[in-house]
């Protein structure tokens, strides 16, 4: 097939993700990715500045996780897991749950972010349930959240700035507060948690829990907040029985200096979920994570048991991987490279705060964000970072770099310099 051939096809009959059938903006066809360098069929090279979204930390085309793929696919890529188990899952479960919050011990596998999502949120309505509770059957989150593209996420997505206003119409209508206003950074104020407070006060007897993403909100506008907000977060969810939800889909495996957000102020969540980079951007796979006395509730109650099994449920191929990916990271003195980078990235964006069409620079881990006055023109943008040999993808009023953990300073160089340039010009 010519790229003419595959680009026509494409764009007659294949869907991007937020994207118009009808006007699509150009995709570049890729023919390989090493590293951090992903080759496009034409030849030219992009150092990516995405990780595919939060995932490929270690980079593309790594050796021992394509070993680990090869070794688990020879045995068997995939078992249904509904009266069977395997050592990848097993295993897996061994390394990852003394790396979550203490007491934290029960793990559902589940097939990708949002639905790990929805699963959390079943187990709240369903430990509700449970203890005669069914009125408890809302949810509580912060403006600015994003918690993925399935029915129950979305709805606890915001929903103005978020994806999903468009369905405001037909969503569970859940309880919003303020985007917690003391910044990540910023002394503490008290009155960043009343709006919570009153909400709690008012509507606990209807909220199953409260959801958000720790310290760093991903999608719903790269904004972080004030860890001491999840410390009296936590302290209103116990006082109002209320469970806590965090969502660590984007922010696990080292991305924001910790290995997980929570660890910023040792608060420890009820529930918890966990995907994006879990298999180090290989193949799909999350989990949603609880203590043993929550999930023996859940259980206790009418149905007997927790009612969710994915087909593709603990899929030893994306396990196997996952576990490899695990072990890499933690071997990989991940803490100082993403230090590095975070300095770097301090340095190298932080002349990005005199352009006048920018709002505010900041960075956190190994995530950095350019916030411009006005939207990008994203037409304008992808094909001047390719033809530069970056890979960044904006939206809406923001530019942000979350590269791969192997990513050498020359490379991340090279991505500020020319994302730099490029904002310049417009
Ligand atoms: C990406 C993301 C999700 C959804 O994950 P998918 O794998 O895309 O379904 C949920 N929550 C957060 C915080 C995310 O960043």
């Amino acid at each position: 097939m010519t790229t003419t051939e595959l680009l026509q096809y494409d764009r007659e009959h294949i869907w991007h993700p937020y994207t118009s059938t009808i006007d699509p903006l150009p995709v570049y066809p890729v023919a390989n990715a090493e590293g951090v360098t992903i080759t496009l069929k034409d030849g030219r090279k992009l150092i990516d500045g995405m990780s595919s979204w939060w995932a490929a930390v270690h980079g593309y085309n790594h050796p021992v996780l394509n070993a680990a793929a090869k070794e688990q696919l020879n045995k068997m890529s995939h078992i249904m897991f509904g009266g069977f188990t395997h050592e990848p899952a097993v295993e897996l479960a061994v390394k990852l749950l003394p790396l979550l919050p203490p007491g934290m011990e029960k793990i559902f596998f589940a097939d990708s972010g949002s639905v790990a999502v929805e699963v959390a949120l079943k187990m709240a309505i369903q430990y509700w349930q449970s203890q005669k509770k069914p009125k408890k059957c809302k949810f509580a989150t912060i403006r600015s959240g994003y918690h993925g593209d399935t029915w129950h996420a979305m709805s606890v997505c915001d929903p103005e700035t978020g994806m999903h206003g468009i369905f405001s119409g037909s969503l569970p209508v859940q309880y919003f507060i303020p985007q917690p206003s003391v910044k990540f950074g910023e002394e503490w104020k008290e009155e960043a948690i009343i709006p919570l407070h009153e909400l709690l006060e008012k509507q606990a007897d209807e909220i199953a829990a409260l959801i958000l993403e720790p310290i760093v909100q991903g999608a719903g506008g790269m904004y972080f907040y004030s860890p001491d907000f999840l410390v009296r977060a936590r302290e209103l969810c116990n006082r109002y029985h209320v469970l806590l939800i965090f969502d660590e889909i984007a922010t696990g495996f080292g991305r924001t200096g910790k290995l997980f957000a929570w660890e910023h102020t040792g608060t420890i969540p009820d529930i918890m979920c966990i995907g994006k980079a879990l298999t180090g951007g290989y193949l799909t796979l999350s989990a949603t994570i609880t203590h043993t006395r929550i999930a023996d509730i859940i259980c206790s109650g009418e149905a007997g048991c927790f009612m969710h099994g994915p087909t593709f449920m603990g899929n030893p191929l994306a396990c196997a991987i996952a576990s490899a990916s695990v072990s890499l990271l933690l071997e990989s003195g991940w803490q100082e490279k993403v230090k590095k980078i975070e300095k770097q990235l301090s340095e190298e964006l932080a002349p990005a705060t005199t352009f006048e069409t920018v709002k505010e620079v900041r960075v956190l881990g190994a995530i950095g964000v350019i916030e411009m006055k006005e939207p990008v023109r994203m037409a304008f943008l992808q094909k001047r970072f390719v033809e530069e040999g970056i890979w960044v993808r904006p939206f809406g009023r923001l530019v942000y770099l979350m590269p791969p953990f192997i990513i050498t300073s020359q490379e991340l160089s090279k991505l500020t310099g020319s994302l730099l340039k490029i904002l310049k010009e417009r």
